[in-house]
């Protein structure tokens, strides 16, 4: 069972999206100088119970137009059922993992035909996140193929 440490509405995550983003522990990529090793620890958070993940897009599902997962795709059929649910209120889905997109490809193939966002990369200081020209970091509309990290260039 996915267990998530908090969630929020966030506006500028996905470019152009409303997103419910929830953030799932449990993180296996151990990055150095992450901002939240408290999500390593997979026994930390809530149970993300179906339940739990229905009622918050009952609640929502009017605010938002897309679910965004921080993390959680190290169990893939749970991340797909809740996938699923999201895809039948006729939302959106990202990802954002600390994986890159060949691995994904190679881990995570179910995943990735089921996403509509996904942001790949570690986290590495010096070369910062998406408003950083340098950064290893790529978001990208799997719908599309367009890599969306101009927006976060410009807005910086
Ligand atoms: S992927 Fe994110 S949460 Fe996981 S270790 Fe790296 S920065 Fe921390």
């Amino acid at each position: 069972m996915l267990k998530y440490d908090s969630y929020d509405i966030v506006l500028q995550e996905i470019p152009d999206e409303v997103s419910l983003c929830l953030t799932i522990t449990g993180c296996q990529l151990a990055c150095e100088g992450c901002h939240s090793e408290h999500l390593w620890n997979p026994e930390n958070g809530t149970e993300l119970t179906h339940d739990i993940f229905r009622n918050l897009i009952t609640k929502y599902k009017k605010t938002i137009t897309c679910v965004l997962f921080m993390g959680g795709e190290w169990v893939d059929s749970e991340l797909i059922a809740l996938i699923s649910m999201t895809k039948r209120e006729k939302l959106k889905v990202g990802l954002y993992t600390g994986l890159n997109e060949k691995q994904m490809k190679r881990k995570h193939p179910i995943l990735l035909e089921n996403l509509d966002y996904l942001k790949t990369g570690k986290w590495i200081a010096d070369l910062g996140g998406l408003n950083s020209i340098s950064t290893n970091q790529v978001l990208k509309d799997l719908t599309t193929g367009r890599i969306l990290n101009g927006y976060f260039l410009n807005n910086k």
